[in-house]
């Protein structure tokens, strides 16, 4: 139950990553911003892990538990290694995260939390205002920010290339010790591609412990014994007979796709994180993503101009869409095209265009690392469904 109810000037729905990291950015610009954030988990839990490079810095940096200087590619072809200059592939639980949110809440003299609160039909408020019902009664706002999930349903029927990011991860102690805790497995494709495009993707904590994530990128989602049963195959197989300890497990079904959910047309209310497409499309990270958002954002409402920020460059989403087209009608292609992207491409230079801060010299690089017919065919195949049908 919230302190107290009433008009705010800020509301946010969600205290995911998206909520939390927009608050903090809001409170190191203002420190007594009134903020209300409304969170229907009662209590925080160690749900995932976030990972990312470390090309800019933001709030969170500081907490992360892992960084490594070495990642691989695997196909059953062969293997490539990066090593990283300037760059580090950090590893955030996201219990940090909500820790640190909840942290800079509490000592913000007019901030709220209110954990265990579900918001529910946001409205036109008189004087420019917005209300939301929520499990408490009523909230207004003059500024509101939506951090809820969209749901599968909001991507039914896009125009845009859609694919999912099905993952099941577990943290696990082996006894077999079979992890190189100096690399982090980026993409081991090497189980095989009988159920779509898959691959292992392997943070190791040390040579016995480590997140083992079995991972899919498909038109349309696997059913969950299938997942468990392959994400159960491959940690037997490192567990190679002996002792295996579940620590955790996170799971996830991300879109991977060139088109943002539908918003309501309210003057005010403003989507975050997933709801306001973040993602990066062609590679389903948004850690990063997020955090340069929510600085945008708030730069945006303290300095008096309130309203959405594009979360990605035209260049980005142009480059996302050849990308996802080519992964849905060539995924048996994939695993030799993602080696070769990072044999090619120099490590630090790739870094930056994944993170979406590279330069014209970065973008060269990646473009110039990737096969030209493929890649040339597909933008041939988009540019033809966009002539066809009207943007997505
Ligand atoms: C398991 C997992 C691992 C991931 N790992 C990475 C990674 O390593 N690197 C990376 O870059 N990206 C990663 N992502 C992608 C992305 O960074 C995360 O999904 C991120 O959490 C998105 O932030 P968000 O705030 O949009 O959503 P969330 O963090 O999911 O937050 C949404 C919030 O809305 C709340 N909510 C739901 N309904 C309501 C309601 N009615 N009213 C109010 N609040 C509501 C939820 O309780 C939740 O707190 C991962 C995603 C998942 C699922």
């Amino acid at each position: 139950m919230p302190a107290r109810m009433g008009a705010e000037p800020v509301v946010v729905m969600g205290g995911g990553l998206a909520g939390l990291s927009l608050a903090v950015q809001l409170l190191d610009r203002k420190p007594d911003l009134r903020l209300t954030i409304v969170e229907p988990r009662a209590a925080y839990t160690d749900d995932r892990s976030w990972s990312w490079w470390d090309t800019d810095p933001h709030p969170f940096t500081h907490l992360a538990a892992e960084r490594w200087r070495h990642w691989r590619v695997r196909t059953a072809a062969g293997s490539v290694t990066a090593e990283a200059g300037r760059y580090r592939y950090c590893r955030l639980p996201a219990l940090a995260v909500y820790r640190e949110g909840e942290r800079r809440l509490e000592a913000a003299p007019n901030a709220q939390l209110c954990r265990g609160l579900r918001a529910h039909a946001v409205r036109p408020w008189p004087h420019g205002m917005l209300t939301v019902e929520t499990d408490a009664g009523p909230l207004e706002a003059t500024a509101m920010f939506d951090g809820r999930p969209p749901g599968r349903d909001a991507f039914a029927g896009t125009r845009a290339p859609l694919l999912w990011q099905q993952f099941l991860g577990r943290r696990v102690r082996l006894e077999s010790a079979p992890f190189d805790p100096g690399i982090v497995e980026l993409m081991d494709f090497r189980p095989g591609q009988q159920d779509g495009l898959h691959f292992l993707y392997v943070l190791p904590a040390s040579r016995e412990e480590a997140l083992v994530e079995a991972t899919w990128f498909v038109p349309a989602p696997l059913p969950r014994p299938l997942v468990e049963r392959r994400l159960a195959a491959e940690l037997d197989r490192l567990a190679a007979g002996k002792a295996m300890e579940s620590l955790a497990e996170e799971a996830g079904c991300l879109p991977m796709t060139t088109a943002v959910p539908p918003a309501p047309a309210l003057p005010g209310l403003i989507p975050i994180g997933m709801r306001a497409g973040v993602l990066r499309p062609a590679t389903g990270y948004g850690f990063l993503a997020i955090q340069r958002h929510s600085a945008a954002l708030a730069e945006r409402l303290l300095g008096g101009r309130p309203g959405p920020v594009r979360p990605h460059r035209a260049d980005t989403l142009l480059l996302d869409e050849i990308f996802l087209r080519f992964l849905l009608r060539r995924p048996e292609a994939a695993p030799a095209l993602f080696r070769r992207l990072f044999e090619r491409c120099p490590a630090d230079r790739l870094v930056r265009f994944l993170s979406a801060c590279g330069g014209p010299a970065d973008l060269a690089a990646a473009i110039a690392a990737l096969p030209a017919r493929p890649m040339l065919s597909a933008a041939w195949a988009g540019a033809r469904a966009r002539a066809r049908l009207g943007p997505a």
